[in-house]
């Protein structure tokens, strides 16, 4: 059996999930979108089922496959509905749309059924993706206010560049967002994982963790709060062959890697087509044995190649960790140029494990 794997620590995803809830001091909506981020996500929700105040996905299909595992917390449609007939089945899987295109409110205004719904309003303070302007979005609290099939509105919006601890931006939209729900009765939601990890000032009823749920830090720079996570993914496999090279050899596709002086490499069975990140560099972090090395070449489809210079010990069959604990998403997504919300999100073929 090829022997790459990622183990999935349920035990982490829990700890992380209560230090966001406490971050937060209200809910946490433990956002399990994109497959949990790549994690799994029903067996990440069934393992938070327990004590999650609700989760956030990104489309009804991902609600659809929750309610089908037996999850029966709330579940935020982040994006709301994509077609209005969506609101029957919004309804009577007892979903909770956000609603942030005047289209989307005025399918609710339309929509006549039994039951009222609990919608997310979402505010466009600065972001500039989804969310209305300060006055579509006061016009659109009264409208639906006063509609019998809405139940409460969640006031909500979105953080840009909460992960940037400098920037005045993240303030400026939090007063934006309090400027236009100024008087406005119901529950608002704010925080990202930056925004609960970065920036204790912002506090709102219902949190939105994502990625630190996952373990994984949003910051360039590990910040004190932020170092108390744990991270939930390892990926892992195994050295299935070794070689030496004598100075001046290339060592696979376009020869990126040439010995300098005799090399001893280990070809570990983890590619791109797993998710690994194709353009890796040339000395970035490997976990060999437990020891720190360094990957060498370009990354293939299905393999890659590691130094073992200095792994004497190290052989066929050794183990290899290409990200987890040691080697960290944070440490490891900017050297590949990517993000560490990319890399576990990225995963593909390689058969999950279970831990807790
Ligand atoms: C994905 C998402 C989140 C979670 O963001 P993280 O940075 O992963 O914590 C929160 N809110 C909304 C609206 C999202 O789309």
């Amino acid at each position: 059996m090829r022997p790459a794997h990622a183990v999935i620590d349920l035990d982490a995803l829990r700890h992380n999930y209560r230090l966001a809830r406490e971050l937060g001091g209200g809910k946490a909506l433990a956002i399990v979108k994109a497959d949990a981020y790549g994690h799994g996500a029903v067996r990440c929700a069934q393992a938070l089922a327990a004590e999650a105040d609700g989760f956030g996905v990104a489309c009804i299909e991902e609600a659809l496959e929750l309610r089908q595992a037996g999850i029966t917390a709330p579940i935020v449609l982040l994006e709301g509905c994509f077609e209005a007939d969506e609101l029957a089945l919004v309804v009577a899987h007892d979903l909770w749309p956000v609603v942030s295109t005047p289209e989307q409110v005025q399918a609710l205004c339309e929509w006549r059924g039994e039951a009222a719904l609990t919608v997310w309003l979402k505010l466009d303070s600065g972001m500039h993706r989804l969310g209305l302007d300060p006055v579509q979005f006061r016009a659109a609290h009264a409208r639906l206010s006063a509609l019998p099939q809405v139940a409460q509105i969640v006031m909500m919006s979105h953080f840009a560049r909460a992960d940037e601890l400098d920037s005045p931006r993240t303030a400026e939209q939090l007063a934006v967002f309090a400027a236009a729900t100024a008087g406005l009765a119901g529950q608002t939601s704010l925080c990202n994982s930056p925004a609960l990890l970065g920036w204790p000032q912002v506090r709102s009823d219902w949190a939105r963790p994502g990625l630190m749920l996952y373990g994984a830090d949003p910051f360039a720079q590990a910040t004190a709060t932020s170092a108390g996570l744990r991270p939930v993914m390892t990926l892992r496999s195994k050295i299935i062959a070794v070689r030496e090279l004598a100075a001046g050899e290339p060592l696979g596709y376009g020869a990126r890697f040439v010995a300098q002086a005799p090399t001893r490499v280990g070809v570990v069975a983890m590619g791109y087509a797993d998710g690994y990140p194709q353009f890796a560099p040339n000395g970035t972090p490997v976990l060999i044995d437990g020891v720190r090395g360094q990957l060498i070449g370009r990354v293939s489809m299905d393999m890659l190649t590691v130094d073992l210079t200095s792994h004497p010990q190290a052989g066929v069959g050794s183990a290899v960790e290409l990200w987890g604990s040691d080697i960290r998403l944070a440490e490891l997504a900017p050297l590949c140029a990517t993000s560490a919300y990319r890399l576990p999100c990225g995963l593909k073929r390689v058969p999950r494990q279970y831990q807790g």
